[in-house]
């Protein structure tokens, strides 16, 4: 089920040299992927020089039979990108979620482009002063905001395409998976030199269609081919010929954030060729592996659904004991708890998950859970199960224990927030009243991806920060942590508030 985190965005992109109008296309692809952002989304499609947009507040709607003839005449054309969004950066008030929605325009003179955007931005500041050396009345809604204008201010120096993207990725810290249009109709896709957040490519099977996605489902939904994962450095191009991919960064490195793999990622969506589904099968067999004692003393898995329901199915087959489908969501109340504003959580989550109190009467629970966070949201679950009579409950949680902000797009902001930041498992399990609290240790996590440990970041549960101005943040942030101050705001009001101070 997952805590209070959010996460950035989900990009959609296709181009079609077909006769197709490209719009279906995005509005599916962008559908399967609403649970990467709420509280906006955005279409827009290019059409003989034309930028067509469609940006609203809350989840993607469903279209009636009615109105289809009038969105697809609204966004003509056969290219086209498509945005859902949670703000971790910028004001969350609803005008400025409304001015902050994405895809977003820039234009100067002869110049304009559109951008959607999935990742956050670490050195605001800094390109906040430069572009608005440029463009005296910019406004800072959105991360996307500042791609689009640096990328614009690299082109109004006169530079080709390829460069003005080369010196974005070496003057934009943070994380970026970014697809576009240009003025004269490129669609093009790019990654930040770590490739923190998932950008896929794929084809439609008779290759008239070309796309980008954060997630396979995307292209999965639209019946097309997943061709490769855009690459950390990588600028790609779609035309009629395919995909033209270019590395534009020197070095070798890959962060690709292993939070995805535990909670974000819908289960059926690929990285690297292998679902998440059977990732998360894994940690659950891990954990049983790491914790013998506790699995001779335990009687049921249950899961917090819907993000434990895979693990429990690796530690029910590991284990040989009883997955009891004790806990259900309520159908319909859809929301994801960490998607909504802080005020909200508390009801929300115990409206959504129901406990069938006769199958954990007296019983000895393991549950199996994504992340603890804040720990506020397992406490509530443990409370719902000590009331209907559990005698123990074992928390199995598959990501390690995060100490530490993230910086490149999932809201945990502070060290403060953190209930890993200031407590060991056995002082946790005191807070939420589990008789244990068993994290996955880092290691078995590494392997069960498939990926090696420096092709991922995990920053935020070993402190180590892919990129030098996040390190330095989070170690300034946690050194004032320690010293009892508090920290205040959002990411980007921290982070920004330390960046000033550092730049002076
Ligand atoms: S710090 Fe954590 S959540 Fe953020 S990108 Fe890295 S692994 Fe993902």
């Amino acid at each position: 089920m997952g805590e209070q985190l959010k996460i950035a965005c989900g990009v959609f992109g296709a181009i079609s040299f077909g006769e197709q109008p490209i719009f279906s296309y995005i509005y599916w692809g962008m559908r399967a992927q609403n649970h990467r952002g709420h509280q906006s989304h955005g279409f827009l499609t290019y059409d003989s020089g034309k930028f067509n947009v469609h940006r609203r507040l809350d989840l993607i709607p469903k279209i009636k039979t009615s109105a289809i003839q009038e969105w697809f005449g609204r966004l003509p054309g056969q290219l086209g990108i498509a945005n859902v969004r949670y703000t971790t950066s910028g004001k969350c008030d609803e005008k400025a979620l409304a001015v902050g929605t994405q895809p977003v325009i820039a234009s100067k003179n002869d110049l304009k482009l559109a951008v959607s955007f999935n990742g956050n931005v670490v050195n605001t500041f800094q390109l906040k002063q430069e572009i608005s050396r440029e463009f005296p009345r910019f406004s800072y809604e959105c991360d996307a905001d500042l791609i689009s204008h640096k990328l614009l201010i690299e082109l109004m120096k006169g530079k080709d395409f390829t460069s003005a993207v080369k010196s974005c990725m070496q003057e934009i810290e943070g994380a970026y998976s970014v697809a576009g249009i240009t003025k004269d109709g490129k669609f093009f896709a790019f990654k930040d030199p770590n490739g923190i957040r998932p950008l896929c490519a794929g084809h439609s099977p008779d290759h008239s269609i070309y796309a980008f996605s954060s997630e396979t489902v995307g292209l999965d939904i639209n019946g097309f081919e997943r061709d490769f994962e855009v690459g950390p450095g990588e600028l790609v191009m779609a035309s009629k010929d395919g995909f033209q991919r270019e590395k534009l960064t020197g070095h070798d490195c890959k962060a690709f954030c292993g939070f995805e793999f535990a909670y974000f990622a819908r289960p059926d969506s690929r990285f690297d060729d292998r679902y998440v589904y059977e990732i998360r099968e894994e940690f659950g067999r891990n954990l049983v592996r790491e914790n013998p004692e506790i699995i001779k003393n335990s009687d049921i898995i249950i899961s917090l659904p819907e993000t434990g329901d895979d693990s429990a199915l690796g530690a029910h087959e590991e284990s040989r004991l009883r997955w009891e489908r004790a806990s259900r969501r309520h159908r319909y109340v859809t929301e994801r708890a960490f998607i909504l504003l802080n005020k909200e959580r508390y009801s929300t989550i115990d409206r959504k998950v129901n406990i069938l109190g006769s199958k954990v009467r007296g019983k000895r629970i393991i549950i199996t859970e994504d992340s603890v966070v804040r720990g506020d949201t397992t406490k509530i679950v443990i409370e719902k199960l000590r009331r209907m009579g559990a005698e123990k409950v074992h928390l199995f949680v598959t990501f390690p224990r995060i100490v530490g902000p993230c910086f490149y797009g999932i809201d945990m902001a502070t060290y403060g927030q953190l209930i890993g930041s200031k407590h060991n498992p056995e002082e946790i399990a005191k807070i939420i009243d589990a008789n244990a609290v068993c994290y996955q240790s880092i290691e078995n996590f590494v392997k069960a991806t498939g990926f090696k440990k420096d092709q991922l970041c995990l920053a935020c549960v070993t402190g180590k920060y892919p990129t030098p101005l996040a390190q330095k943040i989070a170690d300034e942030m946690k050194k004032k942590f320690l010293k009892g101050y508090e920290e205040k705001g959002r990411l980007y009001e921290t982070t920004e508030a330390i960046e000033q101070l550092m730049t002076k």
